[in-house]
């Protein structure tokens, strides 16, 4: 069932939920509702206890984070409005020179819990709360008249929406998204997996993190870790003698094989290992690599888990350090949420005092700029990189 953008419930919030609208933040929580109408969720207004206006959220009666702020205004929550700030978001991506990147990013973008990623002529959007999933229709038609997509694919398998009480599941909303779409980015072509990959079929986030590396990558040997599809492989090889790409899964290689000849390049190497393995391999062999790229996934799930993941980071940053020859790059990331920048950097220095190795900071980087965080709002952020080099 979908409602209309015209909130006919209330809910009512405390002076404290009230106060994070008012310092930028678009969450309030369960533990900051006075009065909610607890039944369905759905576009409500939201008031003060002595009935100010504060503006108007999607409501999820089951979440622990209840509002996410739509607007501070009265106006009706219909398709237009979808569609004019879809379109906004578009027109701060203007000049990306890829065909695939993304459009919206949710609370980065004042549009809560809703992603929509853009492949060439295809959408593939998710819905990640219960009162947005409630105005799919509207949200939909917004995405049409904004991006006039050849087709719509929501993969909303993504897990936090369990958090909702929502399903997992991928829907095609709109006509039919094939399922492998060429993509370009920054002169380099490769497969997207929409239905299938990981995220919406592609690691969007790391696109100028991808021409960074590239750029800066040597002439000799490259090695580029946990590579999913080869993202990173491809920028190496247009520079590089020889890359060798390696990840644990064979299907992601596979579509890496099929990328490299795509691009017609002869130089790459997939390797199917454990990357904490190949590692200590490779530094017993003493070999030894201009470039070097550590993209893994996130080793730090929870905050629990924090200790630990900074142990495997560690590692495997002190090894990929101590096979760099002199000169060489390396370019190191974390996705992991819990994983602060503070204490990615400070992992970072550790490593680097270890493995005895002089580094220069050439930049220190996030996600792309079309992943945009909001500095007041640190739910937003995930991603934390660095680029060194090894001097001697
Ligand atoms: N660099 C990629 C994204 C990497 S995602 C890009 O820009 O597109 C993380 C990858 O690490 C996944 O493909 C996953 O299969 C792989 N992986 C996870 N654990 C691993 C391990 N221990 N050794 C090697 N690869 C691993």
């Amino acid at each position: 069932m979908t409602d209309s953008g015209i909130a006919t419930r209330a809910v009512i919030v405390s002076a404290r939920g009230a106060a994070r609208w008012q310092a930028g933040h678009p969450w309030i929580y369960r533990t900051d509702i006075y009065d909610e109408p607890g039944d369905a969720p759905g576009i409500v207004s939201v008031t003060e206890r002595r009935g100010r206006h504060l503006g108007q959220a999607l409501y999820s009666p089951a979440s622990e984070i209840r509002l996410r702020l739509l607007t501070h205004g009265r106006e009706p929550i219909d398709a237009a409005w979808w569609g004019e700030r879809v379109s906004a978001a578009a027109a701060r991506r203007a000049g990306i020179a890829a065909t695939a990147y993304r459009v919206v990013h949710a609370e980065g973008d004042g549009l809560p819990s809703l992603v929509i990623d853009r492949y060439g002529p295809y959408v593939v959007a998710q819905l990640l709360s219960a009162g947005l999933e409630r105005v799919r229709e509207d949200v939909l038609e917004g995405i049409t008249v904004a991006l006039t997509p050849e087709a719509i694919l929501l993969r909303n398998d993504a897990a936090i929406r369990r958090h909702e009480g929502l399903p997992l599941e991928v829907v095609a909303a709109r006509g039919s998204v094939p399922d492998t779409v060429a993509v370009e980015e920054h002169g380099v072509r490769y497969l997207a997996a929409p239905h299938t990959g990981q995220k919406t079929g592609a690691f969007l986030d790391q696109r100028e993190n991808r021409v960074l590396v590239g750029a800066h990558a040597g002439s000799g040997r490259a090695l580029d870790l946990f590579t999913y599809h080869g993202s990173f492989a491809l920028h190496l090889a247009r520079r590089a003698r020889d890359v060798l790409a390696v990840d644990s899964s064979a299907d992601a290689l596979a579509r890496g094989r099929e990328n490299a000849a795509l691009n017609g390049f002869a130089n790459i190497t997939w390797q199917e290992a454990n990357a904490f393995d190949l590692l200590r391999e490779l530094e017993a062999r003493e070999e030894a690599f201009d470039t070097v790229v550590l993209d893994p996934p996130a080793f730090a799930k929870s905050k629990q888990s924090v200790p630990r993941a900074l142990g495997g980071y560690k590692e495997i940053n002190l090894r990929a350090m101590r096979l760099l020859s002199a000169g060489g790059v390396l370019f190191t990331c974390s996705c992991s949420y819990h994983v602060s920048r503070a204490v990615f950097f400070d992992m970072l220095a550790d490593a680097a005092r270890d493995s005895g190795r002089r580094l220069q900071l050439l930049a220190v980087v996030g996600a792309s700029g079309d992943h945009p965080e909001l500095v007041n709002v640190p739910e937003t952020g995930y991603l934390k990189g660095a680029l060194l080099r090894a001097v001697d």
